[in-house]
């Protein structure tokens, strides 16, 4: 179907009228909503990356109060920055933002670059980032394309093109640049798609076009096919990755090991864990082989943790060991882990922890 683009950016015009007034009367209040420094929109959008709304507002609280500003980020040690965005997940976002900082620091005076290529020079900030920052916090006129923009996207204009696809964003891209062009305010008009995406052209079940602001100029309704929309090509299957966790103890006291600097979870802190599921003499051995004797080796319930491209399914063990040792292993009480980030795919054995530790 050929669609004529000026025809198209004048609708979309049209309907940034209801939207925006939709938004300015119903937007969730949220913390960063608040008059944002640019600084605070930054923040709020890397939090918001993957992330769902509820679980980032009392980490985003907990992180402005403690890093208020860029140069607070810029100078944060990295043991306290993995501890303030513990359980957050993706915790490169968060080394990324200290990085940026100081790059700020030495590029830009301290202060965010009111400008869209410039910002996209900056560590961890790509193009949904740029733009959100250059249209929220300075009013540029850039389109901020995630997931939900594509999805009200495709069901307004009933377009089965495969979202998944570069050339499907760089088209959306392109038609709410020019759409931007025209507005006062294209902060508030992108906030609003992703909005109307978030909580009324929702995801997960049927959008709710009933209490929809743009319903009238909607083509995917008036076809009846917004069910089916957007179209989405299927992505990899993620691998699966059998795991051996050890909780291991001795007086009150149990044993963390710092990950590798690369790849997932780099440099957190985790349980001392093995490839596969070990059992009898393969486990005692294993045990062995991190320089611990162990007295007894008990069970615990089987975890599984979900990460983009892997899940790990994890058996635990609680294990008594003779003495402390292992030289790669940090003892500890559980007053240890105010310090140690310790990421959420561990978590399932925090009442194990808090049961052995005094
Ligand atoms: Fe989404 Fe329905 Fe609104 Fe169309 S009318 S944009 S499908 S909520």
């Amino acid at each position: 179907m050929s669609v004529n683009p000026d025809t198209e950016a004048a609708r979309w015009a049209a309907l940034s009228v209801p939207l925006t007034k939709w938004y300015s009367q119903n937007r969730r209040v949220l913390p960063w909503r608040d008059s944002p420094t640019p600084y605070e929109t930054w923040i709020s959008e890397i939090m918001l990356q993957q992330t769902r709304v509820e679980a980032v507002k009392a980490y985003y609280t907990r992180f402005l109060a403690e890093l208020p500003d860029i140069s607070a980020l810029a100078g944060v040690d990295e043991e306290r920055l993995m501890k303030l965005w513990e359980g957050l997940g993706y915790y490169s976002r968060a080394r990324n933002l200290r990085k940026a900082a100081q790059q700020l620091l030495e590029r830009h005076n301290g202060a965010l670059p009111a400008d869209y290529s410039t910002l996209l020079k900056l560590s961890g900030i790509g193009p949904y980032t740029a733009g959100a920052i250059a249209s929220i916090a300075f009013g540029l006129p850039v389109p901020a394309v995630d997931g939900n923009v594509l999805r009200v996207f495709a069901r307004l204009q009933n377009d089965e093109a495969d979202i998944a696809l570069p050339e499907t964003k760089e088209r959306v891209n392109r038609l709410l640049s020019q759409v931007l062009c025209g507005l006062n305010s294209p902060g508030d008009f992108n906030q609003a798609i992703m909005e109307l995406g978030a909580v009324v052209c929702v995801p997960n079940g049927p959008p709710r076009c009933e209490c929809c602001p743009v319903a009238s100029f909607c083509a995917g309704r008036k076809a009846g096919t917004m069910l089916q929309l957007p179209v989405k090509s299927a992505k990899k299957p993620r691998r699966v990755e059998p795991m051996t966790v050890l909780l291991l103890i001795r007086d009150g006291r149990f044993a963390l090991r710092q990950r590798k600097k690369s790849g997932l979870l780099a440099g957190l802190w985790e349980l001392p864990n093995l490839p596969g599921h070990l059992e009898g003499a393969s486990l005692t051995e294993a045990v062995r082989s991190l320089g611990l004797e162990p007295l007894r080796i008990e069970p615990l319930c089987p975890a599984k943790h979900v990460f983009t491209h892997v899940e790990w399914h994890m058996r635990g063990y609680r294990v008594t060991i003779e003495e402390e040792g292992g030289a790669s292993l940090r003892w500890m009480g559980k007053a240890g882990l105010a310090e140690c980030a310790l990421p959420s795919a561990f978590h399932y054995y925090l009442p194990h922890i808090r049961e052995i530790s005094p």
